[in-house]
């Protein structure tokens, strides 16, 4: 890549990483200069134009986010992930949870699945996708000819939210950021996202999952498919169909054979 494309890549991710900040309620920014002198610079957050809605130009390359927000993040394994996290109270989640459910998996999978957040019984025993949903998804994984070991499964958000609501934008923007890192310590062949607000929050999009799911998109050097929640087949199984005919694109990508319909 020339550097003129990586600036333009760049100056583009900025510009989505701002518009997101925005859509989060932020109404501007101040940067520090590492400098001697004591000058800062103020960024209008109203100058960005809109962005694009169109799904194939809605994807963000986590590599290029991360190494320019926060390049100490470049190299972290997951342990030193969750180290960082400690005992969060970086959002108001913190209040209500039972345990931090950080993810679990093969460390160098080549298969990741991204959720919500945690229900209640992941909140319990503290390990994502273990409830009802968690064991439709057990079943998925099984499915494909693979076993749960095999993938590393993991959350948006750490923290359960309260009533099993959907985490909000401010939850999300807080906790986010450890789910990117996550991503680029495994730095997977392909990334699932279950469900509209995964899709939504790791592509920084507000395209709907429908338009979104059935082909992959980029994201760094991963390829990212994106598809319905197992707790939306519970209660739907029309979903099903969609659902196996995205992971059937997966298990081609990876070059497994299909063991089930
Ligand atoms: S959801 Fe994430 S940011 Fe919020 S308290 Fe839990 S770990 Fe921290």
């Amino acid at each position: 890549m020339s550097i003129e494309t990586e600036l333009k890549q760049i100056l583009e991710e900025l510009r989505r990483y701002f518009e997101f900040q925005k859509s989060l309620g932020l109404e501007g920014m101040i940067l520090e200069k590492n400098l001697e002198r004591e000058d800062h610079v103020k960024i209008s957050i109203q100058e960005i134009p809109e962005p694009k809605t169109q799904a194939s130009e809605d994807t963000i390359s986590a590599n290029v986010q991360l190494n320019i927000f926060d390049s100490r993040s470049k190299g972290l394994t997951l342990e030193e992930i969750r180290e960082e996290i400690g005992d969060c109270t970086r959002c108001k989640l913190h209040e209500g949870r039972t345990n931090i459910v950080f993810g679990e998996g093969n460390p160098k999978a080549r298969l990741v699945f991204v959720g919500e957040g945690p229900g209640r019984d992941e909140d319990l025993q503290g390990k994502p996708f273990v409830g009802r949903a968690g064991q439709l998804l057990s079943r998925i994984i099984d499915a494909m000819g693979l076993k749960r070991s095999d993938v590393y499964i993991c959350n948006v958000v750490k923290c359960r939210p309260p009533s099993n609501r959907s985490p909000e934008p401010d939850e999300i923007g807080t906790c986010v950021q450890f789910l990117f890192k996550q991503l680029m310590a495994i730095n997977p062949e392909i990334i699932v996202c279950l469900g509209s607000i995964a899709a939504r929050s790791v592509l920084n999009t507000k395209v709907k999952l429908g338009d979104l799911r059935g082909k992959f998109h980029n994201y760094g050097t991963s390829k990212l498919m994106v598809t319905y929640h197992p707790a939306a087949l519970l209660r739907n199984p029309g979903f099903k169909k969609p659902l196996w005919d995205d992971m059937q694109v997966v298990m081609n990508e990876l070059g497994i054979s299909r063991s089930g319909d």
